[in-house]
């Protein structure tokens, strides 16, 4: 039997029958598994028109109220997540160790939004004119939209929505129609928290549904992640129907490793961040800086590393890297090796004709991990974005080299440095151009209570992702200047503040 995944709308699974609909994958074994629902307008419109109806009453719910319906959520997220893990597993195709940190990552930010009370607060100046006290307070902006990707449907989601709900705010979220379930796992976990019905509603579907988020009038803020061409699309379209935008997008990640640098550490860190989530994730390394005389040993010992890597469904326990997101994707991916090899990289490792493990695989999505050595900045595997499980090896002459090609890059997400030099190290940091940076560490992604967020064609907009950016994001301030009558101090006085 396949499932059939639908709208959520005012604390109920939509009871209507849609006028489109997509196809669910289990890209492991590439079969069907179920459908899902494309949102039109109207539904659309009915998922906003929930929100609004729900954001009268949320933003007078008390900061008690609110976090206490946080902690139950993340107590219930913390019970489920194992069921989670399995639902993203069976529609993404990451392994399940993987997986379970994706909720865990995501489930960093509820538990920063449990103490979303200490940001709401605001400053107070007593006595800033004669009798004139002045403070400041964060009120919530409406109803708000998340558009998320298919390559962390749990994460990337938690991203935003309990900051923006923690903050006031009521949420329409439009998640990736290629692995829709995990955001109806989460709207079913919100209504046993007790969130209000029409707090959180989730609509499935692509461009259209995007499209009407975006010139929708009742929408104040929308959070997008994704693709860099389609992020410049929201941010454009968002912003000139006057709505506050964070768009998110793609990534082309460095890692320079320098000469003096730990090699099996660094070794380790390519592979792991390489071919993690078959290379599907927005932090993933896909491109490898070597700076000489580093590099021939360091292939070595990465090679050594992936003829290792157990690739497989993502649900058997061996597996260390699972299939791509669809067969067009994986394609696409494969079609990039192809170039590669072209344009005259040396393929050192093939991921075409690594062996899948499991008797249901033959028509997966899959690609094994592949390396190339000596690529240059014009092949297209280093210019695009192959979001894939290929790293390729640019060497450099020295440290200046490799940085100024990595800030030649247009893209700008992370970047990391492997080096046991803490000058070069410390050069490094203040000179990259990217958001977020790792010494040592191959994937940067900051705790919950800093801020997620690239430069460059990696985010269009000014603020990042949760932490203290996403409260201020999903908050916008208000200025308080009072005077009291007070008697006893010489009465009233109705002329303009002097600041004496
Ligand atoms: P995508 O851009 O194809 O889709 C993202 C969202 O936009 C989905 O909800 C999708 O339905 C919608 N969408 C797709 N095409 C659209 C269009 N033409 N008009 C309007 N909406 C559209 O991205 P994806 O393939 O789902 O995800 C992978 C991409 O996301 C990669 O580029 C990756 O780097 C990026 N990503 C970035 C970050 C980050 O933090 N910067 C994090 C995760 C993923």
């Amino acid at each position: 039997m396949t499932k059939h995944i639908t709208h959520w709308i005012d604390g109920a699974a939509w009871g209507g029958v849609a006028e489109r609909r997509g196809d669910i994958h289990n890209p492991a074994t590439g079969r069907v598994t179920g459908t899902v629902d494309f949102a039109s307008v109207a539904e659309v419109d009915q998922a906003v028109g929930a929100a609004v109806g729900a954001f009268a009453s949320w933003r007078e719910a008390s900061l008690a109220q609110r976090t206490r319906i946080l902690f139950r959520f993340r107590e219930l997220l913390d019970a489920g997540k194992d069921d989670l893990a399995r639902i993203i597993v069976e529609e993404h195709g990451k392994v399940h160790a993987d997986a379970l940190g994706e909720v865990a990552r995501g489930q960093e930010v509820v538990e920063f939004a449990c103490g979303v009370p200490q940001f709401l607060k605001g400053g107070f100046s007593e006595q800033a004119s004669t009798g004139i006290d002045v403070h400041a307070v964060r009120q919530p902006l409406g109803p708000v939209a998340v558009i998320s990707p298919f390559n962390f449907p749990a994460m990337v989601p938690m991203w935003f929505f309990p900051l923006a709900i923690a903050a006031g705010n009521t949420v329409v979220l439009k998640p990736s129609e290629k692995d829709p379930s995990a955001a109806q796992f989460l709207a079913e976990l919100w209504q046993r928290a007790g969130l209000p019905d029409g707090v959180f509603n989730v609509v499935h579907g692509d461009k259209t549904a995007v499209d009407r988020i975006l010139e929708h009038p009742d929408i104040k803020a929308v959070s997008f992640v994704g693709s860099t061409p389609v992020a410049k699309y929201v941010y454009e379209n968002a912003t000139r129907h006057g709505k506050r935008v964070q768009a998110l997008g793609g990534a082309k990640n460095h890692m320079l490793v320098l000469p003096d640098a730990d090699l099996d550490l660094a070794a380790d860190a390519a592979v792991n961040a390489g071919f993690g989530a078959a290379g599907e994730r927005c932090m993933a390394v896909s491109a490898l800086v070597a700076v000489e005389p580093v590099a021939d040993e360091l292939i070595v010992r990465i090679k050594e590393r992936m003829a290792a890597l157990r690739v497989g469904a993502g649900c058997a326990p061996a597996s260390e890297m699972g299939p791509l997101i669809t067969r067009q994707h994986a394609d696409k991916v494969t079609s990039y090796v192809d170039a590669g090899v072209e344009e005259g990289a040396d393929l050192v490792v093939d991921g075409r004709g690594h062996p899948i493990d499991g008797d249901d695989t033959a028509d997966g999505f899959w690609l094994g991990p592949t390396l190339f050595d000596k690529v240059t900045p014009e092949m297209s595997v280093y210019t695009d974005e192959i979001f894939g499980p290929v790293l390729s090896v640019v060497r450099v002459a020295s440290y200046d080299d490799g940085l100024a090609l990595i800030n030649a890059n247009p893209y700008g997400n992370g970047a990391a440095v492997f080096t046991n030099d803490g000058g070069a190290a410390r050069r490094f940091q203040h000179e990259v151009e990217a958001g977020m940076v790792g010494i040592n560490v191959p994937i940067p992604v900051p705790v919950a209570y800093y801020s997620f967020g690239g430069w460059k064609n990696s985010l269009f907009g000014d603020t990042h992702a949760y932490g203290a950016e996403g409260v201020h994001f999903y908050t916008r301030g208000k200025v308080v200047t009072q005077r009291w009558l007070d008697p006893s101090h010489g009465g009233i006085n109705l002329g303009f503040p002097t600041h004496t």
